[in-house]
């Protein structure tokens, strides 16, 4: 028996009951799951997806590789998988545009790099893609090139870029609390869905409070792991106290973001108040008992405990130079601040560029 990787049938090296694969990427899946997908009891259609989702996450260093501990993890990286064309395009000309070095100069990638990019299965579906690119005049030829395959990026294709509207596809955690943000957290996912990404909006605990599982928030972490970012939202309310284990006291919001710098690497997360909180902060940081209109009003238990949520991440070692919260009026001009932070984090070298 050789042993394999269930998604690239790759070489693996184990090491205690956990297997990582060093050509499709170096997550990490426990034994008995690999048998079981190998076995079949584990239906995995679309074991090439997983095995192009990982190469992607390994050439993008950004992001961290995931550990396969059950099957919904599994199942969970297959849901962000692009599968219409338009998005398998997108997917491609984002990594096109982001291997190339400068307005008229070509971007040389390997070809098994734009396989895993556009999701193919083949040399000739990728080759029908990069087509379509350039049919639509994003890209403005191709071809072979010392081994590996040159793509010289249109004007039309960076504009498109830059403005947003194709190319771009990730995954974004939204942590606040809900029942008070309804609106600005649907908002905020349409407008993130419009410009292609993924969103997955933390759980509410006041929908659960009447009977109250593990599962729920267990599947909100498992959520919060497989995204590539957190924006975690800070307005008027703590929120909906947990009650269950070592979570006792804590809110969701809280949770979420203990748990994403808990993760190694941490997960980025990205901290939005609300002006009108950030003002009430300041009053209750030099005095607990400060009369404020806006933060928990009417509960000194909860307001005290936003206190110190605010405290510990204001607190934390990365947060001690740079502005490390972004303030918002309204759901308005939130959105287009969190649509900037992104596109400036996962594109550091384009927005340098562009400045
Ligand atoms: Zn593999």
């Amino acid at each position: 028996m050789q042993n394999k990787c269930p998604f690239c049938l790759g070489e693996v090296s184990e090491e205690s009951g956990w297997l990582k694969c060093k050509s499709c990427g170096s997550f990490k899946i426990l034994w008995h799951l690999r048998q079981q997908i190998e076995d079949g009891e584990l239906f995995l259609e679309n074991r090439h997806l997983v095995s192009c989702w990982l190469r992607n996450h390994k050439l993008e260093k950004s992001r961290a590789a995931p550990n396969f501990r059950s099957s919904e993890d599994v199942q969970v990286i297959i849901s962000q998988c692009p599968t219409l064309p338009r998005e398998r395009v997108a997917s491609l000309f984002r990594c096109l545009v982001t291997a190339t070095p400068e307005l008229g100069r070509s971007a040389k990638v390997p070809m098994a790099d734009l396989i895993a990019a556009s999701y193919s299965k083949s040399e000739i579906e990728c080759n029908y893609l990069l087509n379509w690119l350039k049919k639509d005049e994003y890209l403005d030829n191709y071809g072979p090139s010392d081994g590996k395959i040159a793509c010289l990026v249109a004007p039309k294709g960076i504009d498109a870029f830059y403005s947003q509207s194709f190319g771009h596809r990730l995954t974004v955690f939204v942590s606040s609390t809900c029942f008070d943000l309804l609106d600005l957290r649907f908002e905020l996912a349409a407008f993130l869905e419009s410009k292609g990404h993924n969103v997955k909006l933390s759980d509410d605990p006041e929908r659960f409070a009447v009977d109250p599982t593990d599962d729920s928030i267990e599947t909100c972490l498992r959520n919060l792991e497989a995204s590539d970012v957190v924006v975690c939202i800070i307005d008027r309310r703590y929120g909906g106290l947990l009650t269950s284990g070592n979570r006792d006291g804590k809110s969701a919001t809280h949770l979420e973001v203990l748990h994403a710098r808990s993760l190694a690497p941490p997960k980025p997360v990205f901290y939005f108040m609300r002006e009108r909180a950030w003002h009430d902060y300041g009053l209750l940081r030099d005095n607990p008992e400060a009369s404020v209109r806006w933060v928990e009003p009417k509960n000194p238990d909860s307001r005290s405990r936003w206190v110190t949520f605010v405290n510990d991440i204001s607190a934390l070692p990365e947060h001690s130079r740079s502005n490390w919260v972004t303030f918002f009026k309204a759901s308005t001009d939130l959105k287009g601040l969190v649509s900037k932070q992104l596109f400036d984090f996962f594109n550091p070298r384009i927005a340098a560029n562009s400045g």
